[in-house]
């Protein structure tokens, strides 16, 4: 797998595009027009594998099939598993149901007050507002509706969402996902922030988008200009490996930097695409360079068809006992599962706490070396009856 040691250079190639002008391929709309959609595209390029072209044959039955052009060229045409083309090229696998695996995993449409908006914590809101991506990733979570393949026939409505929002003071943040809320078209966008700023008990804003990564073009002046008019505006972007991060990529990052929208990256724990502590602490480096903090780091979903995909959750602990202390606390993002059924995110980490008892705590550094720190305060050991009530479970207390 890809290692890097010193700072490395910013991919930039059109590799097989060469022939097509430079306007057109740094032209967002080119780039959506140009999507490469079946297998008859895919293989004027390489020969799909027998698992591939299988299912490149379904595709469309579960989650559709199309890539930007930028990003299919950097899959390596040469290697079946290059980690691009596993996030995006249908194997037949996807279309097999493993008996943990469910078509809703995070058990979102139990939590929808109305279509398109689910309210799972106290103060935020997760707004579904398309349910179409410049391209699309094999394990993504919500295949039920993303690019409507399955007949879920969704159809996202701002009205009824903003009124929503409008009508709860307790929701101060909104998350705006899909579907991939950067292929609106700057004057929907426009709109839609302009409604939710107005909204007087809304103090945060931020987009979840996989567009900075699949169809960094998208980025223009006139999409920050939008984004900073706003302000604020954070977005999470969604980068798996370290391949990904190209020039282009950083340009667009820069540009939004630029216009004063913090950025964070959200990953997905993948089978042959990052599941190595590698791989990942090359990808966390690049995104720092880029200005993008690492934020989560998500175990797999259990959805319908991603068994292929998803890695062993001792992977993701392993990944993380490697990265924190060994590199900039920055670098780290946080491993979480979205638990099953509803649960909303749940914080998975390595046990740096060993043990607590009335006196001390006992916790361990990355070298796994152990220190104790005292639990008294002004010398004074802490009331038994004062203790919580709840200690966090894992907590050895003796
Ligand atoms: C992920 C998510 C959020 C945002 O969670 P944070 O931990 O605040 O980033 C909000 N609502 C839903 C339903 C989510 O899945
Ligand atoms: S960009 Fe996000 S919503 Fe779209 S297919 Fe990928 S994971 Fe799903």
């Amino acid at each position: 797998m890809s290692s890097e040691t010193s700072r490395g250079e910013w991919y930039q190639g059109r590799g097989l595009w060469q022939h097509v002008p430079e306007d057109d391929w740094k032209n967002w709309g080119w780039q959506l027009k140009n999507r490469i959609t079946t297998p008859a595209e895919i293989e004027k390029y390489f020969t799909l594998s027998p698992a591939e072209k299988r299912g490149c044959a379904f595709a469309n039955k579960k989650l559709a099939l199309a890539i930007t052009p930028y990003f299919f060229n950097l899959i390596d045409f040469k290697d079946e598993d290059c980690p691009i083309r596993r996030q995006v090229i249908p194997r037949i696998e996807e279309m097999e149901t493993s008996p943990e695996e469910m078509l809703d995993p995070c058990g979102e449409d139990g939590n929808m007050p109305v279509p398109g908006l689910v309210h799972r914590y106290p103060d935020r809101v997760l707004f579904l507002v398309t349910d179409r991506c410049a391209a699309y990733c094999r394990y993504c979570t919500r295949s039920r509706l993303v690019s409507n393949s399955q007949g879920y026939d969704f159809h996202p409505e701002f009205e009824q969402g903003i009124r929503y929002i409008e009508s709860h003071p307790e929701v101060r943040d909104v998350l705006l996902s899909g579907g991939d809320p950067l292929l609106l078209a700057d004057r929907k966008l426009d709109y839609l922030l302009g409604r939710l700023r107005a909204i007087d008990h809304l103090e945060f804003i931020r987009i979840g988008s996989r567009i900075p990564i699949f169809l960094p073009q998208r980025v223009t002046p006139e999409l920050c200009e939008i984004l900073t008019k706003y302000e604020p505006v954070w977005m999470s972007i969604h980068a798996n490996h370290p391949k990904e991060c190209t020039l282009e990529v950083k340009e667009a990052c820069d540009r939004l930097a630029r216009a004063g929208v913090p950025l964070g990256n959200q990953s997905v724990l993948l089978k042959g695409v990052n599941d190595d502590a590698e791989t990942m602490k090359a990808l966390v480096h690049r995104l720092l360079r880029m200005r993008v903090r690492p934020y989560y780091l998500y175990q797999c979903d259990l959805i319908t068809g991603s068994a292929h995909l998803r890695a062993d959750v001792l992977k993701g602990l392993e990944i993380i006992e490697n990265l924190r202390g060994h590199t900039s606390g920055y670098a780290v993002p946080q491993f979480v599962i979205d638990a099953p059924g509803g649960g909303g995110k749940v914080p998975i980490n390595p046990e740096y706490v060993k043990v607590v008892n009335d006196d001390e705590v006992v916790i361990r550094n990355y070298e796994g070396r152990m220190f104790r720190y005292s639990r008294h305060v002004g010398g004074v050991q802490p009331d038994p009856a004062e203790q919580p009530e709840q200690l966090p479970a894992g907590w050895i207390l003796d």
